[in-house]
């Protein structure tokens, strides 16, 4: 194409060829400029990553009416480099910290993480696992009878979300309950936020202990939780009395709550029948969620 910058520059009917030359370069070269936005809109277009919507466990309903959890539904985005990069952090893996961080990135509906139960955090887990690196998880399992440990390749698709009593399900996230002792009180199944004060809590007391050399970390273990998980004792909800409640409450009454807590808590069945090749003996077991969960490639 000829730039005018020639010996005919100044002749009229030069010019005009010129400016229409000008007027047909600007043109192409909005052209080029509006195709270019056009390709750059469809590149970014194509780095908007899939995202996909889990049904939660809990249905919604041990959230309040307004919460954005209620609809019972959640949408994730699939694991990208970001995200990998979380789990390879040695800083937030060693704080223990790095899945809750994880989810939390993939979590695209908006709401508070600590408000989520943690039944329905298992299902997100279990669902960006298998979005992530697929069905097949491989670990290590150690035999209930023997001890012996083996590695188990396990299909994530294979485990359903657990039987609950659905219908005693309710916004408030409260539930009362008839001790075999008579006592009535009112417990909540735990979300991410009690976790996370649970896991303080041990950890405060293990410290202690480390110091002191006392041996009751089991014990302590349970209390706290049961503390966690009570929220009323004969209509009182002083934190003090609860806590000392919890302390002294009888096996029987503890067994009785913990059963009643299994029936009404949503989250996904990881049971599994395992055959241990050492011993032979067949066990109920949980799936257990170790490093290779998130970690596929790390050596089992
Ligand atoms: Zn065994």
């Amino acid at each position: 194409m000829k730039t005018g910058f020639d010996d005919d520059y100044n002749s009229l009917n030069k010019k005009d060829e010129l400016n229409n030359q000008i007027n047909e370069l600007q043109s192409t070269k909005q052209k080029t400029v509006l195709e270019n936005a056009k390709t750059k809109k469809n590149l970014s277009q194509e780095f908007i990553y899939p995202t996909e919507i889990i049904t939660l466990p809990s249905k919604g309903l041990v959230y309040p009416e307004d919460h954005p959890l209620r609809s019972g539904q959640i949408e994730i985005k699939q694991m990208t480099t970001k995200e990998e990069e979380i789990l390879s952090s040695p800083n937030l893996v060693q704080k223990g910290i790095a899945i809750d961080k994880l989810l939390q990135e993939l979590i695209v509906t908006e709401f508070d993480f600590g408000d989520l139960l943690l039944g329905d955090k298992n299902a997100i887990m279990l669902a960006a696992r298998i979005l992530a690196y697929g069905k097949d998880y491989e670990t290590r399992v150690t035999c209930p009878v023997c001890n012996e440990n083996q590695v188990e390749i396990f299909d994530l698709l294979m485990f359903d979300e657990k039987e609950v009593e659905e219908s005693q399900l309710n916004s408030k996230n409260e539930y009362e309950f008839i001790l075999p002792s008579g006592i009535n009180i009112k417990f909540k199944l735990l979300t991410q936020r009690d976790e996370r004060q649970i896991e303080d809590e041990l950890r405060f007391y293990k410290q202690l202990q480390a110091k002191s050399k006392v041996k009751d970390a089991v014990q302590k273990d349970l209390s706290i939780r049961l503390k966690s998980v009570i929220i009323e004792v004969n209509d009182n909800r002083d934190k003090n009395y609860i806590k000392s409640f919890a302390e002294k409450m009888s096996s029987r009454d503890s067994l009785a709550l913990r059963k009643r807590i299994k029936e009404l808590n949503p989250g996904i069945d990881l049971t599994y029948a395992f055959e241990c090749i050492s011993c032979g003996t067949q066990s109920l077991i949980n799936v257990p969620i170790t490093v290779h969960f998130f970690w596929p490639d790390a050596r089992v």
